[in-house]
């Protein structure tokens, strides 16, 4: 097991092939203009909430508090809708071309405070600063301009119908990618010209509410985006709304069963991003430099805290102890720690509570009979850490084969067959994403047909584009978010 370090904190050493390497720590540095208290936005001002209720946001790398968030109760949620509401028929009466006008601004000044934003949503959420920077604010700005691009243009998202808004969208987020989950719910519901009552996740409000700031200096029309902070009631009080045309939710299987169980009976839309449990199949035909790399990013791209991480490794027998032997010695190089550090490979877990339920579920793996495998790496002294982690022989039946773990863990199992790997890759109850990595054009044309996922990557892995639409199939839910499939999400057609 790894070491926990004590303070002070030595600089950080990697072994790598029996050397020992020191690196300098390489904070990134820019500010991330960060207010000590967030207050609800609400008609395009900022209030404070009626409940007078304030909660703490903390920082998952050191555990120090950032910042005070507002708590939304039900007349704050009643509000935003009626702010929303208030705004929907200017705002929908607008030509496309002009709300198109509106989200190159977005983008724009987003592309702007790129930097900024990078820091507060690492600081935020305890991802490595490499990836807000290079992925979560690039694609979050990305999804802004490609919806522009579509808001004059929206006589062509379904030829031989009109198409027309719905009215206002209840939307709640999680935590995992905060500003780019939020730019996947905002950008196709403003192009289409709804307007929005948006809850992010409780412990990652702060570049929502920066986004407020970016809102008003675009001089979005007031009560077109409205943004109430909170936990779970302020998340089911925008979900039940009488307001709310559609809902769209993006979050844990559970809590979306939870939702549509509230809402059977009403005539709300719904559309629900749920969880997965992705297999990545290797077959022993594959390029396997290039594979290990695809199941190093599959699964420790952002501590794993991704819906579509690649957890379960199914590895051809014939490859398997070559592609294990080789990620082991690429463990043993990746670099846990301070997420501000751009050297950083894995940085911190989000919560105190997802950490605690990675471990449990690790636990369960140990117990069931799996093997366990970390390579050594000390774990800064304070914060919530995980050591990058493997286990072998995996079976269908263990829990860490079966669940969501939303961790740096991997699962590996093994195939004979193809038809072997399709049945595993299938027997489970989500189908969000899937990773084939071979030679053979035949058998990626066949895998993608017969494996039951929404995005099926061929000898890649995490790949997105706001033109490529994203959902899941069973139990990860329905719906598409991006490309013209997710706009018409947002659409009445007549
Ligand atoms: P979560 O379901 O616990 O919470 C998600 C959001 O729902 C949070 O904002 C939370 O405050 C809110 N919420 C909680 N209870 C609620 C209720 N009863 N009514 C309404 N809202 C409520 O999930 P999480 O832990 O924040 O996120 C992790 C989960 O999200 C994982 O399962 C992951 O797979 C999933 N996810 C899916 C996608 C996708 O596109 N399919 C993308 C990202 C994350």
């Amino acid at each position: 097991m790894p070491s926990r370090r004590t303070s002070p904190p030595r600089p950080r050493a990697s072994l790598i092939f029996g050397d020992l390497w020191e690196f300098d720590p390489a904070p990134e540095t820019a500010d991330p203009k960060l207010k000590p208290r967030y207050d609800l936005f609400i008609g395009g001002r900022f209030v404070a909430p009626r409940t007078g209720r304030y909660f703490d946001s903390v920082n998952p790398a050191n555990e120090r508090k950032i910042a005070e968030i507002a708590l939304a109760g039900e007349a704050d949620v009643d509000a935003a809708y009626a702010a929303a509401a208030r705004a929907f028929g200017p705002w929908s009466a607008l030509p496309g071309r002009e709300r198109g006008k509106y989200l190159y601004r977005i983008a724009r000044l987003l592309q702007d405070r790129a930097r900024e934003f990078a820091v507060a949503e690492t600081i935020d959420g305890g991802k490595p600063i490499r990836e807000s920077r290079d992925f979560d604010v690039p694609m979050a700005a990305a999804h802004f301009f490609y919806h522009a691009g579509w808001a004059d243009k929206l006589a062509y998202v379904a030829p031989g119908a009109a198409v027309s808004p719905l009215g206002v969208v209840g939307q709640v987020i999680p935590w995992n990618f905060p500003l780019l989950m939020l730019a996947w719910k905002l950008a196709p519901a403003l192009a289409m010209g709804n307007c929005v009552v948006l809850k992010p996740a409780e412990t990652t409000s702060i570049t929502a509410l920066k986004l407020a700031e970016i809102l008003q200096d675009a001089g979005l029309p007031p009560g077109v985006v409205n943004f109430v902070t909170g936990a779970a009631d302020t998340g089911a009080a925008v979900m039940g709304h009488p307001g709310a045309a559609k809902v769209a939710f993006t979050g844990s299987t559970e809590v979306g069963k939870r939702i549509m169980r509230q809402l059977a009976g009403t005539d709300t839309r719904m559309t629900m991003e749920l969880g997965g449990k992705a297999a990545n199949i290797v077959f022993d035909d594959a390029p396997i430099e290039q594979a290990v790399e695809g199941i190093v990013n599959g699964i420790f791209f952002n501590q794993g805290h991704v819906c579509c991480a690649g957890s379960r490794l199914l590895v051809h027998e014939p490859v398997a102890d070559a592609v294990i032997a080789k990620l082991k010695n690429r463990l043993r190089v990746l670099r846990v720690g301070d997420p501000l550090d751009k050297n950083t490979d894995l940085g911190a877990i989000n919560s105190a509570e997802q950490l605690s339920r990675i471990r449990r579920l690790v636990a369960a793996g140990v117990r069931e009979g799996a093997v366990l495998y970390q390579p050594p790496c000390s774990l800064p002294g304070k914060g919530f850490y995980f050591p990058p982690t493997l286990f072998t022989r995996v079976t269908q039946s263990h829990r860490i084969a079966r669940e969501e773990i939303f961790g740096p863990v991997l699962s590996i199992l093994t195939f004979r067959t193809v038809d072997e790997a399709i049945e595993k890759a299938n027997n489970t109850p989500y189908g969000l994403s899937a990773g084939v990595w071979t030679d053979k054009g035949s058998r990626i044309l066949r895998m993608s047909t017969e494996l039951k996922a929404g995005v099926v990557w061929a000898n890649t892995f995490n790949r997105f584009d706001p033109a490529s639409p994203f959902g899941g199939y069973k139990e990860s839910g329905f719906g598409r978010e991006g490309g013209r499939q997710g706009l018409l999400d947002y659409a009445r057609l007549s």
